[in-house]
């Protein structure tokens, strides 16, 4: 695949791009978002770029979502004493701008008004 065609986070993935990584499994990525919404702002990424948002990743994968869930709550406890906001932007107009299934991790002391 050319790599226009990829996503950023596939090239994040594949090292090609450099990201502040704090969990790396089989399947799932997390790295800290490049422009924090929150006092803590993780992306937790599955590693296959076959889904494009969360509702294709239910349908096709639901345990994958599960275990993005829980990598999720596994990386609040150890960032944001275990309290987060989990965000999954699906479509354009509700603010998705990569097309490659990820949740937002927010945490640590949320203002109103603070979604990614
Ligand atoms: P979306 O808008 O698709 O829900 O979320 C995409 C997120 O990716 C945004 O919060 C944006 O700040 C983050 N982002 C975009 N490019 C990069 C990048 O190159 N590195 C990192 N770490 N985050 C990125």
């Amino acid at each position: 695949m050319a790599t226009d065609e990829r996503s950023i986070f596939s090239r994040i993935i594949a090292g090609e791009i450099p990201a502040d990584v704090v969990f790396d499994s089989e399947r799932i990525i997390a790295f800290r978002d490049i422009a924090p919404k929150a006092p803590v702002h993780l992306l937790v990424v599955p590693k296959t770029e076959r889904y494009r948002d969360v509702v294709e990743l239910a349908a096709g994968d639901p345990g994958l979502l599960a275990e993005l869930v829980a990598t999720a709550n596994t990386l609040a406890e150890e960032h944001a004493h275990g309290e987060f906001r989990l965000v999954f932007n699906t479509g354009a107009s509700a603010g998705q701008t990569i097309f490659h299934v990820h949740a937002h991790v927010l945490g640590g002391e949320l203002e109103e008004g603070s979604l990614a």
